[in-house]
């Protein structure tokens, strides 16, 4: 048994950096991991996400070749290659993670851990058939899919199974739930050569989202030849040897795969964890309640990342469930604690990207949001071929929208559809973090020629 100054209970993207950030002031830093480091960002999430992401726009990008004078017969996708270079290169990130931990001076337990505490500090942490006391413990356990109770849920898989254990692309795949992952993989696996069904229980994917946003991912999906299957509810499914019946209330679709992605919760990661039994507060969900220095109600247990409402943020807003803010949460808690340091995540100017084809980003409020808020909103936006498509005369567009407060000329949100969305949103937002107004963004001089200078070229307010 040894006593830490701070013991944190999972080895993910927030666990791992208020670890590290504990250790550099000189905190005696425990940390317990049940599967492998780095989380579900770098083992089954961002990371092999993304790595496919780029193989989808290769794919996609071969459509173009022809124009710019490439005569190229697109060359067949060895999908298993693909997935072995994916693999190995997750699996040396995750050595990555433990040599920095390492080197941190963090004590790394590999097993399960669970709370054995009354609720008073020193709070005791049960690791295999060892206990450890600490002055706090943060719990940054993360979350799980969630499994529609539908009869014969148990012949879908997840985006935990399809990005760590799948190696065959399946010819045809139906993705149950429109969010995040439902529309990334849906459209990865389509260019990559599934044909590819979203089932989608509202009109639109995405949603929380911008409503023009969603709208474009909707016909840049359909245009991808992704087949949307708008307003329908999974009744079951069904298995007849290697196929897959998924039984809706707007018809039966059948394929290979059906990929569950209705979204992820806390439950069960922190149910069992012996949280209820030191007196912590957690939601229907699991999700711990933390207040702005992530307490739980219960002195020295804390909760960051997923398994958290994110200082208090999020059961009402819908983007905190990311890796830079679990990062940002940990990183806090750690030089609040052993630095003296009391700042806090800023909330209001978090970036989001969705990395499916097209490609979506946002960063503040939607239209929609702003005038819910009370906003005068004044809406600038553009639809463009860019140039790229020019002489394919390929129908691709990018979709770029300002929301502007009419009293302060402030912009309050911008969101945009359309290729390197995701890396011009990143600028966007720090001059949002700045307090940009709508003047400012006229006043920059644009950068020729290229699609994010229509950013500071948009004159004429649209509503
Ligand atoms: P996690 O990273 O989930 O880490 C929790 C860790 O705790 C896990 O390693 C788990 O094994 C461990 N654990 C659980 N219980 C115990 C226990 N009792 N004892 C010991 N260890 C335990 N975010 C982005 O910002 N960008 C993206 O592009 C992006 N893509 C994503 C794609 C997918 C498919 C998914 C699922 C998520 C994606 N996310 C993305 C979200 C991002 O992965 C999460 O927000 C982030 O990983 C949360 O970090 P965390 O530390 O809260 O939890
Ligand atoms: P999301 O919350 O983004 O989306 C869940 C989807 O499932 C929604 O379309 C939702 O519909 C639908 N759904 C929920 N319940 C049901 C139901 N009972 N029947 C039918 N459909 C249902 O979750 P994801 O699983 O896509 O992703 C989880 C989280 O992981 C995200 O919220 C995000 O924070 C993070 N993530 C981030 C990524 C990134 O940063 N690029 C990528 C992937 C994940 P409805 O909208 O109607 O509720």
């Amino acid at each position: 048994m040894a006593h830490f100054d701070l013991f944190v209970i999972g080895g993910g993207s927030g666990g791992i950096a208020c670890a590290r950030r504990a250790a550099a002031y000189g905190a005696k830093v425990a940390l317990a991991e049940a599967g492998r480091l780095g989380g579900t960002c770098v083992i089954r999430g961002c990371v092999p996400k993304k790595l496919m992401a780029y193989a989808a726009r290769m794919a996609d990008r071969m459509a173009v070749l022809p124009a710019y004078g490439f005569d190229l017969t697109p060359p067949p996708l060895d999908f298993r290659r693909l997935l072995e270079n994916r693999n190995r290169e997750v699996a040396r990130l995750e050595g990555v993670y433990l040599t920095m931990l390492e080197k941190a001076g963090v004590h790394l337990f590999r097993g399960r851990a669970r709370l054995d505490s009354d609720g008073r500090p020193p709070h005791g942490v049960v690791v295999g058939d060892q206990r450890h006391t600490a002055d706090r413990v943060v719990v940054a356990v993360g979350a799980r899919p969630v499994m529609l109770e539908v009869p014969g849920i148990e012949h879908a898989v997840t985006s935990d199974v399809l990005l760590e254990e799948i190696y065959d692309l399946p010819p045809r795949l139906v993705v149950v739930g429109a969010g995040y992952i439902g529309v990334e993989l849906a459209s990865i696996m389509a260019a990559l050569g599934s044909r590819v069904w979203l089932v989608m229980r509202r009109e639109l994917p995405l949603r929380g989202f911008d409503e023009e946003l969603r709208l474009a991912v909707a016909e840049g999906l359909s245009a991808l030849g992704v087949e949307l299957v708008p307003d329908a509810r999974l009744e079951r499914i069904e298995r007849v040897d290697d196929v897959r019946l998924v039984v809706t209330d707007r018809g039966t679709l059948e394929a290979e795969m059906v990929l569950m992605a209705a979204g992820r919760r806390p439950v069960p990661n922190t149910r069992g964890l012996g949280l209820v039994e030191a007196g912590v507060r957690l939601s229907l969900d699991g999700v711990v309640r933390v207040d702005v220095a992530y307490e739980s109600n219960v002195p020295g247990i804390h909760a960051i990342g997923d398994c958290s409402d994110h200082a208090g943020h999020g059961l009402d807003a819908f983007q905190h469930d990311l890796t830079p803010v679990a990062i940002a949460e940990g990183r806090a808690l750690a030089e609040r604690f052993f630095h003296d340091n009391p700042e806090v995540v800023n909330y209001e100017t978090i970036p989001t990207a969705v990395f499916g084809l097209p490609e979506a980003a946002s960063v503040g409020l939607s239209e929609e949001r702003a005038r819910a808020l009370g906003f005068e909103v004044v809406v600038y936006r553009t639809r463009f071929r860019p140039m790229l498509y020019t002489l394919p005369q390929l129908e691709r567009y990018t979709t770029m929208k300002l929301v502007v407060d009419g009293d302060s000329d402030r912009v309050l949100g911008c969101h945009i559809v359309g290729d390197d969305a995701a890396e011009i949103i990143q600028g966007v937002a720090v001059a949002m973090t700045a307090g940009a107004t709508k003047r400012q963004f006229d006043e920059t001089v644009g950068l020729h020629p290229t699609a994010a200078e229509e950013l500071v070229t948009l004159y004429n307010p649209m509503r």
